[in-house]
């Protein structure tokens, strides 16, 4: 190849970048179209499944051995939306700087991986020759708004999940910014939690005893002192003991309502005390604390005033898939990664994505983008990755799910 030209890789991956799958309105019928013409185009069998309501493409690379446990590459085709002002080149052009940075929304989250799975189905197909077990591949839709509705929370329930017979399943990590490559084994648990306390109201003069706000912001300053502590745990010992965002449940308090507001206007009524207060709260929990025991502790803290509290987003089970000898598909992983000379560190993903929904059915899952040397952009202003990392991407990927695929 002429070192002026540039990777025809890298070139379907900028292709696909420009394709408008950024929320609240993605376009999946373009991007289902892209996925299923090269799948014609590379003589991969494929399909593309509705029944959950938008677009899932599925490929398959058939192996010798249909009995046996499959492995899947999943990822998602939707982009979180870009505030164009904030970025120096128009987000959905992939523009390439002259050091081969391609900058546009889903270089890193994650379309790159859609392209590196495709390439590596690519490769695999066009070498004829035969994997032990089944391959699959999923370009699934929503992944941003959470996975559920129409994504992969409901795909997992369906005959059609079931007859991929799935036995390990690689879906998207993260970019590090340093030489190490970061392996992700679970997820923490996102609790939207909404308190409401009652209490008594009165004139703004007096000392009313028992008020909504008081119980209130004695009960939020439990649980910020609980946020201190888990912050400490993180940031005292971060040389000393390793421990990352992941390892600890993190708190804030981003909804805080009350007060009386006047009739058609912005003011309130100061001197009225209401007889509600509520807080919101967005907690992360990761996959080593007991939920059980998570949830009682917030019982305590609202019973204790008397306050009562709902969900809006919980989960009472948060699976993590366990990186020890007995994990076959891991020591594979970990020997192919040695032969290709790598560093991987392994860690609890701090936020959410699809894995969440295939481990809780008991199926082992890695979160890993083979991005090193990278800073952290994904849902950020002027998200990039450098053509040569997302290159070796690819053989790092051929470094190992041939290997995964192949396994005794
Ligand atoms: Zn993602």
């Amino acid at each position: 190849m002429n070192p002026q030209e540039e990777h025809p890789t890298v070139s379907i991956f900028r292709e696909f970048l420009q394709i408008r799958t950024d929320h609240p309105t993605p376009d999946y019928e373009s991007s289902t179209k892209f996925l299923v013409k090269k799948a014609e185009e590379y003589g991969i069998q494929y399909e593309v499944y509705r029944e959950t309501g938008l677009p899932i493409v599925i490929m398959k690379i058939e192996g010798e051995d249909q009995t046996l446990k499959s492995v899947l590459l999943n990822s998602h085709v939707d982009v979180v939306p870009a505030v164009t002002e904030s970025w120096k080149v128009n987000p959905f052009a992939a523009t390439k700087d002259e050091k081969g940075d391609i900058y546009a929304r889903g270089t890193q989250d994650m379309k790159c991986v859609c392209i590196q799975f495709l390439e590596v189905a690519h490769r695999i197909a066009k070498s004829g020759k035969k994997l032990k077990r089944n391959l699959y591949l999923t370009f699934v839709p929503d992944e941003e708004i959470g996975g559920t509705g129409k994504g992969m929370e409901i795909f997992v329930y369906t005959e059609k999940f079931k007859q991929l017979n799935v036995g390990l399943c690689l879906d998207e990590g993260l970019a590090s910014p340093t030489e190490d490559f970061t392996v992700f084994y679970g997820e923490r648990a996102p609790w939207w939690v909404h308190i409401t306390a009652v209490g008594n109201a009165g004139h703004g003069s007096r000392f009313i005893e028992g008020t909504a706000v008081e119980k209130l912001m004695r009960t939020v300053n439990k649980m910020l002192a609980f946020r201190q502590e888990q912050s400490e745990k993180l940031h005292k010992c971060d040389h000393e003991c390793g421990k990352k965002l992941g390892d600890v449940t993190s708190l804030n308090l981003t909804v805080l309502k009350a007060g009386i507001p006047q009739d058609h206007s912005n003011n309130y009524s100061y001197n009225v005390v209401p007889t509600q207060a509520e807080a919101g709260f967005d907690i992360r929990i990761p996959p080593t604390v007991n939920l059980e025991e998570f949830l009682q502790q917030l019982k305590d803290w609202t019973a204790e005033e008397g306050l009562s509290f709902k969900f809006a987003s919980y989960i009472d089970k948060n699976e993590m898939t366990k990186l020890d000898s007995d994990n076959k598909w891991w020591e594979n992983f970990k020997a192919s990664a040695k032969a290709l000379d790598i560093n991987l560190v392994t860690e609890i993903f701090p936020a959410a994505t699809d894995s969440r929904f295939i481990r809780n059915l008991g199926i082992p899952a890695f979160g890993f983008s083979p991005i090193n040397n990278t800073p952290i952009l994904l849902h950020d202003h002027n998200e990039f990755l450098n053509e040569k990392v997302f290159i070796r991407g690819i053989d790092i990927f051929m470094g190992i799910i041939p290997n995964l695929v192949n396994m005794e």
